[in-house]
């Protein structure tokens, strides 16, 4: 079963990436949130993704899977998460929004005309809809470049 995650402030860039490359992940920031983060991990099976030692090993007492992340870059940091749940052949079966953790929809560019520049609706016969915020995506040079850090991250070693 593919986890779900949960990262803390520290982790703001991998919660965007997890959900850019289809996982669940939760992002939620604030103070002394240290109790509020174990306890949504708990409830909803989800792995914490921290920076923080001590919570790593509070939570971890309390039988709350982590992952560390103290010390590595961006690309470390994915790259640990994806070897130690084996994600890597589950990256890109879904889409979600990088903003909102919703599952992107893909929609006929026909049909949403009214919402989106007109060159995209000549360009492309699709584009990805969020239904949590409302944010459209198509496959652009964003897109590319996207796919291009993945492919890389992947390959790394
Ligand atoms: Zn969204």
């Amino acid at each position: 079963m593919i986890p779900r995650f949960l990262c803390d402030e520290m982790n703001g860039d991998v919660a965007r990436w997890l959900r850019i490359m289809g996982f669940d992940c939760k992002y939620i920031i604030g103070d002394n949130l240290d109790e509020k983060l174990i306890e949504i991990c708990r409830r909803e099976g989800r792995v914490l993704i921290t920076s923080d030692v001590e919570l790593s090993i509070r939570a971890s007492s309390r039988g709350i899977r982590c992952i560390l992340t103290n010390g590595l870059n961006r690309s470390q940091k994915l790259r640990k998460i994806i070897d130690t749940y084996g994600l890597k052949d589950y990256i890109g079966r879904k889409f979600r929004c990088p903003k909102c953790n919703t599952i992107l929809k893909k929609v006929n560019t026909d049909d949403i005309i009214d919402k989106i520049p007109l060159y995209v609706v000549e360009t492309y016969d699709h584009v990805w809809e969020c239904k949590g915020c409302g944010k459209i995506y198509w496959e652009g040079s964003h897109w590319r470049n996207i796919s291009e850090y993945i492919e890389k991250l992947l390959s790394s070693r």
